[in-house]
C-alpha cells in the first residue's frame, strides 16, 4: 500500500532554507555505476578556490546545516582534506558521499578525514558498479564490503555512516535483506539511502529541445526504453513493509507538478542490536526539525550521534509511532529483562525518487530539491546538471506533432486566420 501524505510530516525545507548543500568537487570517478547522472571526466577536478566559492554560495543562499561532498568520486580530489576543513571552518557539517574505493583497507585515511572535520560518510555500494576487486559480485556478496566499512567507521568512532544503493527492478527484492543487515548493525549503521533508478527515454513520443531547437541528448541518463524507469518511492516503501511490520515512514517531500507524487520518504526506526521496536511518527519528525531550527537556525538531516536515551520513550506522549515502539519495548523487557540495559538507537531509511517526465512533457522534480548544486554561479538540480554542462540550460521535452489520421489536412499554425487578418469591413 502507498504511504499517505496525510499521515506524514512534510519537510519544511525550501530553496532558501534547506539543510543540505550539494557540492561536486570533481566529475572524475574511479569506477562506473550504471545509475550515475554524471559524465565521467568532462571537466576534471575543480580548483580549491572555485570549491570555496561554491561552499560560500551554498552557505549564504541555502542556510545549510551540512554540505554533502559529492562528485564524481570526492576522495580522489587532491585537496579533499582542505575542502573538508574549510566546510568545518564555516560551521557546517562535511558529509562525504563516496564509493569507498580509496578507503578500502585504509583506516588511516578515514582517521585523517575525521581529523579534518568530516562528520561521516555515505557509502554507495551496489551490484551495478564496476568496482575493482568486486566486479560481478552479487548484492549479497557485497555485504562483506559493507560490513568492512561499517566496522572500520565504528572503530574510528563518532562518525555518521549510511549506505546507499540504486534500486532497479532487478534488485528490488534484495532491499529487505539490506534493511535486515542494517537493523542487525544498528550500533554502527545510522541509515540507508535507496534511490529509485531513473532515465530519460529517447525517441518515442517526445523530442528534446534547447532554445527551441531539437538536440540529440547525450547525458548519461538517456535510454532506449522505459522498462526500468518507473520504480517509485512507494514501490520501495511497500517492498520494505512486506517484511518489516516495525517499519513506517514519517516524513516526505512531494513533487513540483503532480499532486500525488512522493519524491522523498524518510523513516526513523527505533531498536537495539537484537530487535527493532518501531518507527517514530510525524510529530517527532516535526519536533526534531523545529527544535533544531530554533536552536541552531537551520533545519537538519544528519546527526553524528544516533544513540538515544530510553527517556526518549516519553515522546510517546505526543507521538503515536513512539508510543507503539515503547509498548513493544517494555513487552520485550518482560520477556528478556537484559534488553533494558542494551543501548537504544535510531536508524533512518531515506527513499528518493528522481524526476519523472509527465505525459504532457512537464518534468516533475523533487519539491524544494535538497540536492541543488552550483553550476556557473547559479543553483541547478544536481540530477540534471549535465544538461547545463552540455547545452547551457535544462532540456525541454515536447511531444512530437501527431500527423492527421482522419484524411483531413492539418492547418499550419501560421495559416490559421486571425481577427487582424480579416478583410476590412465595407461599412
Ligand atoms: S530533483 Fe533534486 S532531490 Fe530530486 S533527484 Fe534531482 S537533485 Fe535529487
Amino acid at each position: 500500500m502507498a504511504p499517505s501524505k496525510r499521515n506524514m510530516y512534510r519537510f519544511p525545507w525550501s530553496g532558501n532554507d534547506n539543510p543540505i548543500g550539494w557540492l561536486e568537487v570533481t566529475d572524475r570517478c574511479n569506477t562506473y555505476c550504471r545509475g550515475c547522472y554524471r559524465i565521467n571526466g568532462m571537466q576534471g577536478h575543480k580548483s580549491l578556490e572555485q570549491i570555496k566559492e561554491e561552499i560560500n554560495l551554498l552557505k549564504t543562499w541555502r542556510n545549510c546545516d551540512n554540505i554533502s561532498i559529492a562528485g564524481g568520486e570526492p576522495l580522489i580530489h587532491p585537496d579533499i582534506l582542505d575542502i573538508v576543513a574549510y566546510i568545518r571552518s564555516q560551521k557546517m557539517k562535511p558529509l562525504i558521499l563516496t564509493n569507498g574505493i580509496r578507503l578500502e583497507n585504509n583506516r588511516e585515511f578515514m582517521v585523517e578525514l575525521k581529523k579534518a572535520g568530516a562528520v561521516g560518510f555515505t557509502f554507495h555500494i551496489d551490484s551495478e558498479q564496476h568496482r575493482p576487486r568486486w566486479k560481478g559480485k552479487t548484492e549479497h556478496e557485497l555485504f562483506e564490503l559493507r560490513q568492512h566499512f561499517a566496522d572500520m567507521a565504528h572503530s574510528v568512532g563518532g562518525l555518521f555512516v549510511s549506505f546507499g544503493m540504486t534500486v532497479y527492478p532487478g534488485n528490488l527484492d534484495f532491499v529487505p535483506d539490506l534493511v535486515r543487515w542494517a537493523n542487525q548493525n544498528i550500533d554502527r549503521v545510522h541509515g540507508l539511502v535507496l534511490i529509485g533508478f531513473r532515465n530519460a527515454v529517447m525517441g518515442g513520443d517526445f523530442e528534446y529541445l534547447v532554445d527551441g531547437k531539437p538536440i540529440n541528448m547525450q547525458t548519461s541518463y538517456v535510454a532506449d526504453s522505459d522498462a526500468e524507469s518507473y520504480l517509485t518511492s512507494s514501490d520501495i516503501y511497500a517492498k520494505i513493509q512486506e517484511s518489516f511490520p516495525h517499519y513506517e515512514t514519517s516524513a516526505y517531500m512531494g513533487g513540483t507538478q503532480a499532486h500525488d507524487k512522493i519524491t522523498w520518504l524518510v523513516s526513523a526506526q527505533l531498536g537495539t542490536r537484537t530487535r527493532m521496536y518501531g518507527s517514530v511518527g510525524p510529530k517527532v519528525m516535526e519536533l526534531f526539525q523545529v527544535i533544531h531550527h530554533l536552536q541552531h537556525g537551520t533545519y537538519v538531516i544528519y546527526s553524528p550521534s544516533h544513540r538515544i536515551p530510553k527517556i526518549a520513550f516519553l515522546l510517546g506522549l505526543l507521538d503515536k509511532g513512539v508510543r507503539q515502539a515503547t509498548g513493544e519495548f517494555f513487552r520485550e523487557v518482560l520477556r528478556r529483562p537484559g534488553e533494558l540495559f542494551r543501548p537504544l538507537y535510531v536508524q533512518s531509511i531515506g527513499i528518493i525518487q528522481g524526476p519523472d517526465l509527465l505525459e504532457d512533457g512537464r518534468v516533475d522534480m523533487c519539491e524544494s530539491c535538497p540536492d541543488m548544486t552550483v553550476w556557473d554561479g547559479k543553483l541547478v538540480h544536481s540530477c540534471r546538471m549535465d544538461e547545463w554542462r552540455l547545452y547551457g540550460s535544462y532540456v525541454v521535452a515536447q511531444r512530437r506533432a501527431k500527423e492527421a489520421t482522419n484524411g483531413q489536412e492539418v492547418i499550419a499554425p501560421d495559416a490559421i486566420p486571425v481577427v487582424g487578418d480579416a478583410a476590412p469591413s465595407s461599412n
